[in-house]
Order: C-alpha cells, then sequence, then structure tokens
C-alpha cells in the first residue's frame, strides 16, 4: 500500500497521469471515495497520460465512457447512477477484454456482481481543503504495477 497527499486538482491530474505512464494495458483500477474526493480528476489525468488529447468528460450521464488508442481500450465508468448492477449487461459491460484493457470504475460497488475484480484500488479521502490517496495492490498484476511506481 502506497500512501499519498495530493493538495490541489492539478497534483491529482498529475497522480493519474504518472500512473497511465506506468501502465501497459490490461489493468482493472476501482476508484473509491465520497463524491467530489476527486475520483474523475484522477481518472482524467490517467486518460490524458495514455495519450488522449481530448476532453474527458465525466461519465455520469452516460455511465461509461470509451477510449480507444491502438492496442487498447480504456473504459471509465462512472456507476453512482446504476439503479441495478444487472443493467451492466445491456451496456455492453462485457466488450472490454481484461487482458488489454484499461477499466478505471467510480462506485465499482454499484456494479457488484458485475465487475471484474480490481488489480489496483484507489481510495480517496478528504483530508481539510486537500486528499489523503491510498493505492493497494490487489492481484499480482496490481503489485507488478505498483512495483514501478515512486511516490
Ligand atoms: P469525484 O469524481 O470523486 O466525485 P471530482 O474528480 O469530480 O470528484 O472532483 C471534485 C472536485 O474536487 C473538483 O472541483 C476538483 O477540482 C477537486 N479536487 C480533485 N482532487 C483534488 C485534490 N487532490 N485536492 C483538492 N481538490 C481536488
Ligand atoms: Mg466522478
Amino acid at each position: 500500500m502506497i500512501e499519498l497527499t495530493v493538495n490541489s486538482e492539478l497534483q491529482q491530474q498529475e497522480l493519474g497521469g504518472r500512473l497511465a505512464e506506468l501502465c501497459p494495458g490490461g489493468l482493472v483500477v476501482h476508484l473509491l471515495g465520497e463524491l467530489g474526493a476527486g475520483k474523475t480528476t484522477l481518472a482524467r489525468g490517467f486518460i490524458q497520460g495514455l495519450g488522449y488529447d481530448g476532453r474527458v468528460k465525466s461519465p455520469t450521464y452516460t455511465l461509461v465512457e470509451t477510449y480507444d488508442f491502438s492496442d487498447f481500450s480504456c473504459f471509465h465508468f462512472d456507476l453512482y447512477r446504476l439503479a441495478d448492477p444487472e443493467e451492466l449487461e445491456y451496456m455492453g459491460i462485457r466488450d472490454f477484454q481484461t487482458a488489454q484493457d484499461i477499466l478505471l470504475i467510480e462506485w465499482p460497488d454499484k456494479g457488484k456482481g458485475f465487475l471484474p475484480a480490481a488489480d489496483l484500488i484507489i481510495e480517496i479521502y478528504y483530508v481539510g481543503q486537500g486528499r489523503k490517496v491510498r493505492l493497494i495492490a490487489e492481484t499480482e498484476r496490481g503489485k507488478r504495477f505498483l512495483s514501478g511506481f515512486t511516490p
């Protein structure tokens, strides 16, 4: 487990960007934290760090936004508004390949039973005006990924 203090929106995006640089593809990330904690901000930095230079919208209403790269895709989920996890079945949730694709999932608890297990959990906590961010590897793949990260 790696714990970091991240005290601005810019730093939060930069952290996402640094994580993306370490990521060869094939990673399932669960993003945990209250509303406004900074999950989307981190995901935005991550997606831009993968090389996407358009606007990264929050998938608040669409539930998922997909970004296609040459060798893999990145799926950014925000399941806050998902009423029933079964809805994921009808959303093409199974279109991803966890061998090569990157999944960034906000509110994974709302999709319980219909989502792949996390390789990496990112927990974000409010601390005053800033945030504390914890990176927790859950699988061998997650551990390999995190071993490349220097705080
Ligand atoms: P979430 O997706 O978790 O609901 P957002 O990423 O939309 O949260 O961020 C909510 C607000 O928090 C934004 O205004 C953003 O600028 C701010 N924010 C994000 N990360 C940080 C941080 N590390 N420190 C201070 N403010 C942050
Ligand atoms: Mg969000």
